[in-house]
């Protein structure tokens, strides 16, 4: 149970955001420009649906405007308030900022529980909510530009991408209005599994950094470290998946809504997930110790824990337990700002959210990018893989007074698919980003943790943009 002491997550994160403006040198002003939400647009509509009216309540906060559009996804979940909107459309701010995305910070949120309906039925009020937020600007492809969440999936942004287009006939760039569609909706690939294969790649860099894991009490590469992952949604699956199959990970543990699941030889994800889909939970999966009180095994014995399910999972009354020396924050805001000053103190390591799943919005970017073009992702690349060859031979002919084929040029330069390509700008855009944080991390011992890092690097070139606006 999460202690009643424990702030709010907006004040969470206003709280950390705090901290690291305690080290930099920003006029009051500019520093409470940056921290306050913009604006946050509330809406309750009526939606006609088993012969009597409904009525739902959605928001859309606009955290920071210094690039535009704006940019954050829509969650639906009873749980979903202004509060929380806020907090996480912040987050999406500092999380542009810090991979280096040009967009502002945005996040929406729809009070519903999407189980409760069937799919027409969620098309319909989805279709009403997008109607409400397209009315207002708060989904236009150079204003405001959603994208999936917990609850959500390329069917919404389907639906909303639809809705943006029988609404604006003649924009040329109306596909751009929304990320995270299905490939055949004009998305991208590797879109789905992006914000996992962030974390994957994010565990790779810092492991790739022995002076880093020094800091933690672990040793050695990612290979054969013990995992919990706690949610086995879209982000927690392919994390796990990718780092069990491919990094030789051990996931030891799985937490789920109807408790966890416990194996010390690891567990198969695939199958795991398969069990899920038919049982609608992890009970019962052969072979495992199940733990009916699932919380409880975040305080399991492991190396590296995954929150991937909700904010707060980490909290007052369970940080002092935690054993993982790596905690890496699949979700958004799963540590209380109490939380992470125990964990801080006892020197356990947290890959902070606004980096550990800045993947999703990665791709996203890339997704807009191909919209706005107009042009498939990869063939301008190809075009410029073309002259890169044509140079190439030309240098190695020059160099050896032979004659060089062209394939031999091309396996320097291979083209790419779309899904190579976007996988290798993700994890560009990770290292480079694990870089510019790890760098202030090391350099200024003040900082102290790598959450306080990412904010001193964001906040720092969300203060520049404002400062080249004029402000
Ligand atoms: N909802 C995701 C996040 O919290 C993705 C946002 C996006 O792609 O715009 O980062």
């Amino acid at each position: 149970m999460q202690s009643t002491t424990e702030p709010t997550f907006r004040q969470s994160v206003d709280m950390m955001f705090t901290r690291a403006v305690s080290l930099m040198d920003l006029s009051p002003g500019l520093e409470e420009k940056i921290r306050v939400c913009n604006s946050t647009y509330t809406v309750r509509f009526g939606v006609k649906l088993r012969g009597s009216i409904h009525t739902f309540t959605g928001y859309r906060s606009v955290h920071s405007e210094h690039m535009e559009p704006v940019k954050g996804g829509i969650r639906y979940a009873m749980s979903v308030n202004q509060d929380e909107v806020e907090a996480l459309a912040a987050l999406m701010s500092y999380k542009c900022a810090l991979v280096e995305a040009p967009f502002g910070g945005s996040k929406g949120g729809l009070r519903i529980n999407p189980s409760e309906w069937e799919e027409d039925e969620l098309e319909r009020i989805t279709r009403r909510f997008a109607f409400e937020l397209i009315k207002r600007d708060l989904i236009h492809p150079s204003q405001n530009v959603p994208a999936p969440d917990m609850g959500t999936g390329e069917r919404e942004m389907a639906w909303i991408a639809d809705q943006f287009n029988r609404m604006n006939t003649t924009e040329i760039d109306a596909r751009a209005c929304v990320t995270g569609k299905p490939l055949s909706a004009h998305g991208i690939a590797g879109r789905v599994e992006a914000t996992g294969r962030g974390v994957q790649y994010a565990l790779q860099e810092f492991f790739r950094h022995p002076e880093d894991v020094a800091k933690s009490s672990l040793t050695g590469g990612l290979s054969g470290k013990r995992v919990i992952v706690q949610g086995l949604g879209n982000v927690g699956y392919h994390a796990a998946k990718f780092l069990g199959e491919e990094d030789d990970c051990k996931i030891v543990g799985v937490i789920e809504r109807d408790g966890a699941i416990h194996d010390p030889n690891g567990l198969p994800i695939e199958r795991v997930r398969q069990h899920m889909m038919e049982h609608g939970g992890v009970r019962g999966f052969p072979g495992a110790k199940y733990i009916a009180d699932g919380a409880s095994l975040l305080e399991g014995d492991c190396d590296i824990l995954i929150p991937a399910a909700f904010e707060a999972a980490i909290n007052l009354s369970n940080a002092r337990r935690i054993q993982a020396a790596l905690i890496i924050e699949a979700a958004n805001g799963p540590v209380t700002a109490g939380a992470d000053e125990i964990l801080r103190k006892k020197g356990c390591v947290i890959i902070p959210d606004m980096y550990a799943n800045a993947g999703g919005v990665t791709v996203s970017y890339f997704e807009w990018v191909k919209n706005l073009s107009h042009i498939r992702f990869g063939r301008m690349q190809r075009r410029q893989e073309e002259a890169r060859n044509r140079l190439l031979i030309e240098e190695l002919e020059r160099l050896t007074g032979n004659e060089v084929s062209r394939s031999f040029a091309e396996k320097y330069t291979q083209g790419a698919d779309e899904l190579t390509l976007v996988r290798s700008g993700l994890e560009d855009t990770m290292r480079g980003a694990y870089q510019s944080m790890a760098e202030v991390w090391r350099s200024r011992p003040e900082a102290g943790d790598l959450r306080t890092a990412a904010y001193l690097v964001s906040i720092g070139r969300i203060a520049g943009a404002y400062r080249s606006l004029g402000l």
